[in-house]
């Protein structure tokens, strides 16, 4: 069976000023997979990730080349919407970064952005999200409380259901367990295992333990450029670059 690509990344390249980041990328993300994203730090991992909803458009300076095909649009486009992309393609970043709002109301947060109105879809979806991430029992009787007072854990866990309210398509995950214990981490994973039903997730991880756990691709990079990129098993068990090898077993790193 062939899988259908969710992104087809094509020539990109990604420029800090005169300073060139990622050089000449290409690769494909499969749909209703998890693909990781390993190397060492500073080598343009968070730059790819970000450039698959172009956060990097934030970022003074930052400019980019080629061409990133969601469902087989170009995102640089310039009729792009950039609230509806970012929708599509949700981005959870290394620290939990909920709202200083109640858990509620960072759940409906995005709904509302949006211009959902409802009630009933509103609770609805508070419930759905919540439930996705396994929360719902937990929080069920503290929704009106500020997220703020939650555990790092929930608070991330918080922040995934926040993605899911609005139904993005690819999940974009920035380290997104360098903050929690090995237990949360672990907890974290199997939900990703959950989600990948439903949702394509792109993770960025400087933990190679976790890529191979987690993972059913994986990109390596190097100073901007992909090494290599295939099915998780082969990329651990026999790379095929030597540089990919060095990295893996730890000789590099
Ligand atoms: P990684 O995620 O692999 O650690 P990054 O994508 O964060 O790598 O960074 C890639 C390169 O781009 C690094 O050399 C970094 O210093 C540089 N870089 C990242 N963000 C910026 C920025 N906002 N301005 C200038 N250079 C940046």
């Amino acid at each position: 069976m062939s899988l259908e690509n969710i992104i087809e990344v094509r020539n990109l390249s990604v420029f800090y000023g005169r300073f060139q980041a990622l050089i000449n990328i290409n690769l494909n993300i499969k749909k209703n997979r998890i693909t990781a994203l390993i190397g060492p730090s500073g080598c343009g991992k968070s730059t790819f990730l970000r450039a698959l909803n172009r956060m990097n458009d934030l970022i003074e300076g930052a400019r980019s080349e080629g061409q990133v095909l969601l469902e087989g649009k170009n995102i640089f486009d310039p009729d792009t919407d950039l609230l509806e992309l970012r929708r599509r393609v949700g981005m959870v970043f290394q620290r939990p970064n909920p709202f200083p709002l109640s858990i509620a109301d960072n759940i409906t947060y995005g709904l509302r952005v949006h211009g959902e109105r409802n009630q009933n879809v509103l609770e609805e979806k508070l419930y759905k999200s919540l439930q996705a991430v396994n929360l719902w029992e937990e929080l069920k009787d503290r929704l009106q409380e500020n997220a703020l007072r939650l555990t790092g854990e929930q608070q991330q866990r918080l922040c995934i259901a926040r993605l899911l309210a609005v139904e993005p398509e690819v999940v974009l995950m920035d380290e997104p367990c360098s903050a929690l214990d090995p237990l949360a981490t672990a907890r974290i994973e199997d939900l990703m295992h959950e989600l990948k039903k439903n949702y394509t997730i792109v993770i960025v991880t400087h933990n190679m333990q976790q890529a191979a756990r987690v993972s059913d691709y994986t990109g390596y990079f190097l100073l901007g450029e992909l090494v290599e990129f295939g099915e998780t098993n082969q990329i651990f068990t026999s790379p095929k670059d030597p540089r990919t090898e060095d990295y893996i077993t730890g000789r590099f790193g």
